[in-house]
């Protein structure tokens, strides 16, 4: 067991970091990044140490029940999940007898119970395609997203909630379009996994955002981009953080910001003296009543179970 500390204070970040590795050893805890997909799931730690996003947190423990997630700082919330709660959900659906609910897995896990398929911006077209064409859809909760899927899909009975992240307010097309201007030879390179981009994404496909090289990566294929690419010079339309790692990683190549200040402050309420006090004093553990887990679950499996073949979706997820 651990002795409970409080970082002392003036300690280096290499202390920070080797104190939180010793911890977490002990601990047999993981300390997670945010992201969407599934590692979570997979990895033999007791304890996960979610350095992501309320959300995030909630959607490792609807996955590892098991598990104890920990969140360093429960300020760390997402502006595009608070745009619906389940009652407003629910509301809706009232509205709507019989549609089918698709959300963005940037909700709140009373809101995935409510849900019948959950969705990534990677997959949101394959999720509608999998649905039976004359079934009405209720898309929530990222209007650049679902407008973005209705034009993809072509169907006219897909409902959308007007809600929309913060940060992608900084990641207008009109700046892509002139920092483009500014860096002709550059790469384009958006990573959709979050609401801040979600609005590039709708003007690609809308048309509005000039033709050229653009990548649409996930952070992986971000990553591992550069290196493949003769371009020098890389336009970069997401979260301003991922920027850091880039820039690491590929010292001899340029990354500019679409947007210096597309910037999460959620994202980065986060910091090491946080996770040193989340491992030490197991806080703030994120808990999800088990019934709502249960279905938020089924809506998440429907999501994963849909990869690449969408047959195997059932025709009414209320069946
Ligand atoms: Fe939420 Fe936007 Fe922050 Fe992503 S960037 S966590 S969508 S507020």
């Amino acid at each position: 067991m651990s002795v409970l500390t409080e970082p002392r204070r003036g300690a280096t970040t290499g202390e920070l970091q080797d104190e939180i590795r010793r911890i977490a050893r002990e601990r047999n805890a993981v300390i997670l990044a945010h992201n969407y997909q599934r590692p979570e799931a997979k990895t033999g730690a007791d304890t996960i140490v979610f350095c992501g996003v309320h959300f995030m947190a909630e959607t490792a423990a609807i996955l590892s029940p098991q598990k104890t997630v920990l969140l360093p700082d429960l300020a760390a919330g997402c502006s595009l999940a608070a745009t619906i709660t389940a009652q407003q959900l629910r509301d809706w659906k009232a509205e709507h007898p019989g549609a089918v609910v698709v959300s963005y897995v940037n909700t709140s896990a009373e809101v995935k119970a409510e849900t019948d398929y959950c969705c990534t911006s990677g997959n949101a077209v394959d999720v509608i395609n999998a649905i039976p064409a004359d079934r009405e859809i209720l898309f929530l909760p990222d209007m650049f997203l679902g407008a973005h899927v209705r034009r993809m899909t072509g169907r006219d009975n897909i409902h959308v909630w007007m809600g929309e992240c913060h940060v992608h307010a900084g990641i207008d097309p009109d700046d892509l379009t002139r920092q483009r201007a500014e860096h002709p030879g550059a790469e384009l390179l958006v990573h959709p996994e979050c609401g801040c981009t979600t609005s590039v994404l709708e003007a690609i496909s809308a048309g509005d955002l000039a033709e050229g090289d653009v990548r649409v990566l996930s952070t992986e294929g971000m990553m591992r981009r550069p290196a493949q690419s003769p371009a020098n010079e890389f336009i970069v339309a997401t979260e301003v953080g991922i920027l850091y790692r880039l820039r690491r990683e590929n010292p001899g190549k340029q990354f500019f910001a679409a947007n210096d200040q597309a910037s999460c402050v959620y994202m980065k309420v986060t910091t090491l003296p946080k996770v040193l006090r989340a491992l030490e004093r197991n806080q703030h553990r994120i808990v999800v009543a088990p019934d709502i887990a249960d279905r938020a679950r089924l809506a998440i499996e429907r999501m994963v179970s849909i990869g690449g073949a969408p047959a195997t979706v059932p025709a009414d997820p209320g069946e």
